[in-house]
């Protein structure tokens, strides 16, 4: 975890500096962007390991900036938001960010949750390659495929497909997807996973239209429901 940059884009000074604070004692190098509009650019010069981003911003809204930045990179992104109702749109598919935060915070919450959302991006050693059917997940290239087309994935559905494919067939429950895909928890989480695997479905039903890939498990959570090669 040493000497990650971390780009913090919050316009709250004192908010900016205590979160710089604690992630600097834990051996992050931080990065504070106090403008939306100049965060694009600031993602384009430093390219940083993960984004905290804030919701309302100067210059350029934390979603309007999220979608810029989706369009040239996959940086896990951290929304920091108060509207818990927003949740599902910022997650995923619409706007493209990976987590939340709910405000107001403590800053030990965020620096767990930060690290929590660098451990679930590291590549799996044990599963550098599954193929399952027609989708095909390659670690190491960070890559999921259809046939030879590939799937544009976040980092969070990448990580949640690649979890699913490990066990064909069998079910995994929300919490444990939470917990090999997220790793920390905050209010409203079961919806964090029900987006993520929304997304996912829609992405994959692009190219498999009418094949029912990934399972609802009444109660307990999903299941990849294709048979390996
Ligand atoms: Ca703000």
């Amino acid at each position: 975890m040493e000497h990650r940059h971390i780009l913090i884009v919050e316009d709250e000074q004192k908010i900016a500096a205590l979160l710089k604070e604690y992630l600097e004692r834990e051996g992050f190098r931080v990065i504070i962007s106090r403008r939306g509009d100049q965060a694009v650019a600031q993602v384009h010069k430093v390219a940083p390991d993960l984004m905290l981003l804030d919701l309302m911003l100067p210059g350029m809204d934390g979603v309007s900036v999220c979608r810029e930045v989706r369009k040239f990179s996959n940086v896990p992104i951290v929304m920091v938001t108060a509207k818990v109702e927003e949740i599902d749109r910022l997650i995923g598919l619409e706007v493209g960010a990976d987590d939340y935060i709910c405000k107001p915070f403590s800053p030990r919450e965020v620096v767990a949750r930060v690290k929590a959302v660098l451990r679930r991006m590291m590549p799996e050693t044990a599963e550098k390659n599954v193929v399952c059917g027609p989708i095909a997940v390659d670690a190491t290239a960070h890559q999921a495929k259809v046939g030879d087309r590939e799937l544009d994935l976040t980092p969070s559905e990448f990580r949640l497909l690649q979890v699913l494919i490990s066990q064909p067939g069998r079910v995994f429950s929300r919490e444990e997807l939470l917990a090999r895909v997220q790793g920390y928890d905050c209010e409203g989480y079961d919806r964090t996973i029900d987006s993520h695997i929304k997304n996912l479905r829609k992405k994959i039903a692009e190219h498999l239209a009418g094949k029912e890939v990934i399972s609802t498990v009444y109660g307990i959570g999903y299941r990849l429901n294709l048979d390996p090669l």
